[in-house]
């Protein structure tokens, strides 16, 4: 089957219709899937391993048949785990026709086909009955839908229809329990993901500052979940008010209600602080007694115990609605409220000599609903993009930037999304500041959250908003007037890859005609720069398996090869690399540049070169950014910010996702006696936007 996707292309912004066959959105899936990250992720395989042993003895010790359910089985790991810990009989439920077909190969490769039956259905469709799919309910329940918030799979409804329709009453279920724990902090840097600084700006007649517009201060915000690999949370970055606090648990051995309901604890401050977010993870019983403990508590909980690393489960980050002063051993509540897939927070104080009344008001205020970002600033910026504009680095650089082009009589005009350089431009003295923000005209109606920015900032009518893409900017736009300097971050929010927001070279492109013959483009130019590197962990999630716990997955990493392989080409992926620690092997050097000054040209940007490896290790890939020259010696990178030569560890830009290319074989540069051993090709279509690149070890 062929499908045709309308899509506006991220980087060219023209709109093109793609022919996709239906393979490639499967392929697509299982590439970047967390399959192979969780077949890595040994503590986890171990433990399920020792509880899913356990259970099966608990139920054989009763003289019953071990008959076990195994939902979402993906490559069949779990059902392959409970035949050979001696299950009678398992079946094995996944949803996703090519998960289930490799579960079938998996399960015959290993010799179980006889004990294991794959079910290719969604569980809540499976029959139980002589004609069913299952001949009886089961008395083992194995499952593993939890995602780092525990119920954002779905887990909840999944297991309130097993309950009820698919296993026995009084099953054994492995897991057993699931926990989940938080803790309340101060954070000015998580903070700054939810909400806007004041913006300071030195300028001619003094200093300015912009203000966030009071609906955006008081604002719930969006209700997705925040989720970080919190163990990159330096502890410099934040101050714990509380201990650590169980906040609800779930048996899964009974019943489970999947309805919303809320939690409610109570909690003192260690501290006095400003309580801003609730950090949270969860842990699982692998059995009842709790023995076989599966945690994601971050570094600071356990400093003892080694932490495994693992991409598929992580740590959230919740934000209060409202920032709320707090005081050591103050009395406080904190309440987690939940519907059948997310959860969200609140925070309130005990009042004075509490009684019943208060009860009923506490009951009353609990039942917040879910976040739903008012101000609409968290529709436009998502979290790195808020913590981006609250760089005031960055924005010390924007503004010496800015300040060295404009003139009295300039006319502006400012192309990226959601920006404030027009509002700076305004400031430092431009005459006329007008703005477009292209991929966000027909996505959200920016312009509400721009007229009350404009109105808590006396700026009503000082910034023009052009409603209008940039091929079709008419005179009467720009009051008739030419485009003495043109601006942009650039940022778009349609950019996944980081030279996606190249968009702003064909944006100026476009306006070309209507820029005055001395124009000043700020950013003059961008360049895009590589350099080969050695994760710590990354490599995990697109490396082969070979054997997990002694059963054969090489059909798994046979179909993620293939997938990645898909296109002739291998592609990159983005990752916020902040989170994901990496050590340089070799200097990072510029492969492409681009001239903002001049129009996108016809022809194609290649290069090719190779790269030394200068320390040893092995290279897992390549990371490429883009870095931004704003004036003639101030430059942006939104990739490497600072690397410690001696070890080669990388400081990367804590607001953007780099590209990441895994290459498909590593090598260890200890045994290379040539140190140029990775020739590189990269080549930049102009007519497509795309980059294409290939790397030979
Ligand atoms: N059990 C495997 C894979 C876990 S990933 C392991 O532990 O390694 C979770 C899998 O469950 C995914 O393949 C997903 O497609 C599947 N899934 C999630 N909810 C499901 C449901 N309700 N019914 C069937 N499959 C489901």
């Amino acid at each position: 089957m062929k499908t045709f996707c309308g899509r506006a292309n991220p980087t060219t912004g023209s709109m093109e219709w793609l022919e996709e066959g239906e393979d490639y959105d499967y392929h697509q899936e299982i590439a970047r899937s967390r399959y192979a990250d969780m077949l890595h992720d040994k503590d986890r395989n171990v433990k399920y391993y020792q509880g899913i042993r356990a259970a099966v003895n608990r139920v054989k010790e009763r003289g019953e048949k071990a008959i076990v359910l195994d939902i979402g089985t993906g490559t069949g790991l779990l059902s392959m785990m409970a035949a050979s810990a001696g299950a009678d009989f398992c079946y094995a439920i996944e949803v996703f026709k090519p998960m289930a077909n490799a579960a079938v190969k998996i399960v015959e490769k290993n010799g179980f086909s006889d004990k294991i039956k794959v079910i290719n259905k969604h569980s809540t469709e499976v029959i139980v009955g002589p004609d069913g799919d299952m001949q009886c309910r089961a008395n083992i329940l194995v499952t593993e839908l939890f995602d780092t918030e525990l119920i954002g799979e779905g887990a909840l409804p999944t297991y309130e229809h097993a309950h009820k329709y698919l296993v026995q009453e009084g099953c054994e279920a492995v897991p057993h329990r699931a926990t989940v724990y938080v803790q309340l902090v101060e954070s000015r840097r998580m903070w700054s993901w939810k909400k806007l600084f004041p913006i300071h700006v030195e300028a001619e007649d003094g200093e300015k500052i912009l203000l966030p517009p009071s609906e955006m201060e008081n604002c719930p915000g969006v209700p997705s979940v925040c989720d970080i690999q919190l163990n990159q949370m330096p502890s410099s970055d934040f101050s714990t008010l509380s201990d650590v606090v169980k906040m609800f648990s779930v048996d899964f051995s009974k019943p489970v209600q999947s309805a919303s309901t809320y939690y409610r604890v109570q909690l003192e401050p260690v501290k006095s602080g400003k309580a801003q977010i609730v950090l949270s993870w969860w842990d699982i019983d692998m059995d009842p007694s709790g023995m076989i403990n599966c945690s994601m508590a971050p570094y600071w909980v356990k400093p003892t115990s080694a932490l495994q690393w693992r991409d598929h489960w992580m740590q959230c980050v919740y934000f209060l609605p409202r920032e709320e002063p707090v005081l050591q051993a103050e009395k406080l509540y904190l309440t987690a409220c939940r519907d059948e897939y997310s959860v969200w927070y609140n925070l309130q104080k005990a009042r004075e000599g509490e009684n019943g009344a208060d009860e009923e008001e506490l009951e009353a205020d609990v039942r917040v609903e879910s976040p739903v970002c008012r101000c609409r600033a968290h529709v436009l910026w998502n979290r790195p993009r808020f913590g981006e504009l609250n760089d005031q680095n960055r924005t010390r650089q924007y503004i010496k930037s800015l300040r060295k082009v404009l003139k009295t009589d300039s006319v502006c005009l400012c192309i990226s999304d959601g920006s404030l350089l027009p509002v700076l431009a305004h400031y430092l003295g431009a005459k006329q500041v007008q703005c477009m923000q292209p991929s966000r005209i027909d996505l959200c109606h920016p312009h509400e959250l721009w007229q009350a920015f404009f109105k808590a900032n006396n700026l009503e009518d000082k910034i023009k908003i052009i409603e209008a893409r940039p091929e079709l900017l008419k005179p009467s736009h720009l009051e008739d007037k030419k485009i003495s300097v043109l601006v942009g971050e650039p940022f778009f929010t349609t950019s996944l890859l980081p030279w996606h927001n190249l968009y702003f070279w064909y944006a100026r492109t476009a306006v070309s005609a209507h820029l005055a013959s001395n124009v000043t483009v700020l950013p003059q130019s961008a360049s895009l720069h590589m350099m080969v590197v050695e994760f710590q962990d990354l490599w995990r999630i697109r490396s082969p398996c070979g054997t997990c716990e002694g059963f054969d997955v090489r059909t798994m990493d046979d179909m993620i090869k293939d997938s990645l392989n898909f296109r002739e080409s291998k592609e990159a992926e983005p990752h916020p690399l902040w989170e994901y620690p990496c050590k340089s092997l070799s200097e990072p050097q510029e492969v492409l540049t681009f001239d903002f000054t001049k129009t996108v040209p016809q022809h194609c940007l290649s290069t090719e070169g190779s790269v030394k490896l200068l320390w040893k290790g092995k290279s897992h890939g390549a990371v490429l950014w883009m870095e931004y020259h704003l004036a003639a010696d101030i430059s942006i990178s939104t990739g490497l910010m600072q690397l410690s030569n001696e070890k080669g560890n990388c400081e990367w830009n804590p607001h953007c996702k780099q590209a990441v290319y895994f290459f498909s074989s590593v090598i260890e540069s200890e045994i290379l006696s040539d140190p140029t051993a990775v020739t590189y090709a990269i080549n930049f279509d102009t007519k497509t936007g795309e980059i294409a690149m290939d790397f030979k070890l």
